[in-house]
Parts: structure tokens; sequence; C-alpha cells
């Protein structure tokens, strides 16, 4: 019988970039495929300003020349390696013999781009598994200019799907995280059970489904536990208290838009559809329009196109979006009715603005024409650009516009991380995506810490003894 193993080639003492694969006889799976948020390249498109990115065209030979990314060959698109000689990329790697797969398929838990910027590049023959919602919204970043296409086939999945490898099985598990569709996975290898949680949070609207997550384990078994650890600090006591959670969070901006005199304008990320939809909805309530920026509407509309199940029934839905013609570009196919920065300065107190940095020069024609002035709120809510990013903070200060913070991150707390190795009561706990995964309190369960480059055998892993 074979036995499993497991290759760590991203995810190690760093945000995201998580790239394990598993490996039993001559297949395997990679799970996620991304690029740590701060390795030598910022994968395209994540904050939409200012990132130091990767060369147009020459994308893939950088991500691998600088050792971002799994140095294996047939996970990739011939035309974006452009005889790339993968001798110097395994140089970079330290020459290190990594096992060799007949079969390697990929699982993509979500569509932050610390797991899936790599996408674009896959090998067409490589089957991606994905859940269903992940897909959807991917195919709206897509529309939306948000990210590339890829020509890898990707394998749309239902919630605690199980897909057959042979030698072992993967069954997909649906988590709660601040991107729609974000799903785990538990590996069932005969002899071996492993868990990998993705990105995940407690303080967001489905923490039940961490609660059937670990339900799910205990049922299984789990021998190794692979969790994120993104929130850990140096010092365990300096990690901040539990955040809001996300229905405070959305009654605090119900509030705001029930207060505010002027416009209101709302920097969020459109990769969480959730609470796009449910800040559309509030805003409606409250009696406003929803006036959206052209590229983060046709991700919405994309992806509603293909079918969001956690919109189901939402009251979004339903919603009509004016799109800022000032947005619009050549590229994008727009859906809905625009509208003129001139309208809008016009009556500010009848819209919310879905606002894309770094569009602040509409702020000077939007505060300075029509007749009422002040009395306008800018809201940064889990986007990349702070309030106190130089730029936004010149504007608000200038045009007296009122500034909040509307923030609960995606990730879980070290407590909630520790309760949940508790409860599934693994033999062994692995955290990724962190920089400082010795801090994890895991109530005396064994934690293994791989190295980059490193292949260690499932059984090796549990047999070792490190608390
Ligand atoms: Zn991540
Ligand atoms: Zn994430």
């Amino acid at each position: 019988m074979h036995t499993g193993q497991l290759t760590f080639f991203g995810g190690v003492g760093e945000y995201g970039g998580v790239q394990v694969l598993y490996g039993k006889g001559e297949q395997a799976v990679l799970f996620d495929f991304g690029v740590e948020h701060s390795s030598l390249l910022f994968p395209k498109q994540l904050t939409l300003y200012e990132p130091v990115g990767a060369s147009p065209g020459r994308e893939l030979r950088q991500f691998l020349l600088g050792g971002m990314t799994a140095p294996l060959v047939q996970l990739y698109d011939p035309q974006h390696m452009k005889d790339l000689d993968m001798a110097k990329v395994r140089r970079s790697w330290g020459n290190i013999d990594f096992p060799h797969y007949e079969g390697i398929r990929l699982f993509i838990g979500h569509m932050h781009t610390d797991h899936m910027a790599i996408l674009p590049y896959a090998n067409p023959n490589i089957p991606v598994y994905m859940n269903h919602d992940a897909h959807s919204l991917y195919q709206g970043m897509v529309a939306g200019g948000h990210s590339f296409d890829t020509a890898a086939r990707i394998m749309v999945c239902d919630d605690l799907s199980v897909v057959d490898f042979g030698e072992f099985t993967m069954q997909i598990v649906e988590m709660d995280h601040n991107s729609t569709g974000t799903a785990g996975i538990i590996i069932d290898g005969g002899d071996h059970t492993i868990a990998y949680t993705g990105d995940w949070r407690k303080q967001g609207k489905h923490s039940e489904r961490i609660d059937r997550f670990i339900e799910l384990c205990r049922e299984k078994q789990i021998d190794l536990l692979i969790t994120e650890g993104t929130r850990l600090a140096a010092d365990p006591s300096a990690v901040l208290s539990n955040q809001m959670t996300e229905v405070e969070l959305l009654s605090r901006y119900a509030d705001i838009v029930d207060e505010a005199e002027g416009l209101i304008y709302l920097q969020m990320s459109p990769r969480d559809l959730e609470r796009m939809a449910d800040m559309m909805a509030i805003a409606v309530e409250k009696g406003r329009k929803v006036v959206m920026d052209a590229s983060h509407a046709v991700i919405w509309h994309r992806a509603n196109q293909e079918g969001l199940r956690i919109l189901e029934g939402h009251p979004a839905l339903g919603v009509d979006i004016l799109i800022v013609d000032a947005t619009v570009t050549d590229k994008l196919q727009v859906p809905n009715k625009t509208i003129s920065l001139e309208e809008m300065a016009e009556r500010k107190n009848d819209y919310v603005y879905f606002y894309k940095f770094p569009d602040l020069a509409h702020m000077i024609e939007l505060e300075t024409l029509g007749d009422s002035q002040g009395g306008s709120h800018f809201i940064q809510s889990d986007y990349s650009v702070k309030v106190d990013h130089a730029d936004v903070a010149k504007y608000l200060k200038t045009f007296g516009i009122t500034g909040h913070s509307l923030c609960n991150g995606g990730h879980a707390h070290p407590e909630a991380i520790a309760d949940m190795i508790e409860r599934i009561a693994p033999k062994a706990v692995i955290t990724l995506h962190s920089r400082h995964p010795r801090s994890q309190d895991t109530r005396g369960i064994n934690a293994y810490f791989p190295q980059k480059g490193e292949t260690v055998t499932v059984a090796s892993i549990l047999a070792s003894t490190t608390i």
C-alpha cells in the first residue's frame, strides 16, 4: 500500500501563498495556487493600486524564478512558460528533488490572490476543483477585469461533494471567510485523514459552517489538521481581542447611512459579495440608491448571472444599480444604466456610491458641484486602502468628509483556532498562513512546523513530538 506524503511549497512562515501538495501513489492534489501578499511581486489586482506587479506577459516566468510558486512544470500552461529553463527555476529552490506524480490536480479554496493568483497560468490539461460560489465569483472577476481568465479545466463542485482520486478522496466543505464561496477540504487516504481549513473566521454570518466542519472532522477522526493562523502575533498577548461580528458591522453601517446628510462613499471588496449584497439592501431600505464603479458592477452582475447559492432570495438581487459613467471603459460590457457625476452632485443624499480606489478625483466634482455642500461620509470596509492612507486622508480633510473604518477581517482569532484544535482533537496540527505559527496554543495537541520545500510522510508528522 502506498503511503501519503506532503510537500510544502508555500504558506510556511508567510501570510498566504499556501501551496501544499498531498500525494499518494501516482496521484496528487495541490491545495491552493496563490502568491503570498508580501512576496517580491504583489499579485495583480489585489489592491488595484501601486503594486509592484509582474511584467505583463512574463508573469509566470517571474513567479517561478522568484520561488513564489511550486517548481513543477506539469502544473503550468506552456504558453505562459515561454521556454523558461526549469533547471534555473529548480536552482532557486536549492535543487531539491521533489516527488513526481503522474496525475496532479488542483484545489482552489477561495478567490483571494494569495490563494488563486497562479490560476490564470495553470496547465489546460489540469482539472481545477472549486466550490460553486467561488467559481461564480471568479467568472465575475474575469468579466470585471480583476483577474485574467484561465485555460485550465475548472470542475465546479457542490458543498460536501467528494472527489475520488483513486488513491484517496477529497471532500469539499464550505467555510466562512470574507471571500464568497470559500471552502476547505477533508482528504481521506485510507491510511490517514487530513483536514485543511483554508482561510476561516468565526465572526462572520455563517459560524455554523465552522461548527459543521469541526463535526465532520470529528466524525472522520482527522489525524492531521492544517489550519490558517494569520492573526497570530510573536507575543500571543498582543493579539487584539475578538473583532465585531458581521451583524454588528452591518448595523453600524446602517446607522451611518441613516444619519448621513451628504453622499456616502463606500469602499469595500467586491470579492465579498454577501457583504456587498447586505450593504446594497440596507442602502435601499434607508431610501438611497446604489451607484457603483463599473468594474464592481460587472463582477456583481456576472457572478449573479452564474448563480450564487449564498444569495438565493436576497433582497439585493432586485436592486437597480446605476453605474458611474466616469468609470466605464471600452473593455467593460456594462449591464446597467449609467449616471453622471453631475447628476449625483445635484442630489448627494440620494446615493451610496460603491467606490473604487484610486478614483478620489471624483470627489472634487461631487463635493463642489450641486447646491448642498458638506455632510458626506467615507466608509472603508475591509479594503486594503485604509482611511488613513495619505491620499484618502488628504481628500477627506479638504472636503470635510467624515471617515469611518468598518472592518472585522476574514481570519480566525487565535482563541477560535485553539478551540477548533481542541474540538477536532487531531493527532497533529500544522498552522500555515502565519509568521508566528509557534505562538498558537494547540491545547496540548502535537504541532508540526514544516519547512518551505520539505517533503514528509503523513505518518512521520503524526509520529513527531513537538508541542
Ligand atoms: Zn489567505
Ligand atoms: Zn483569504
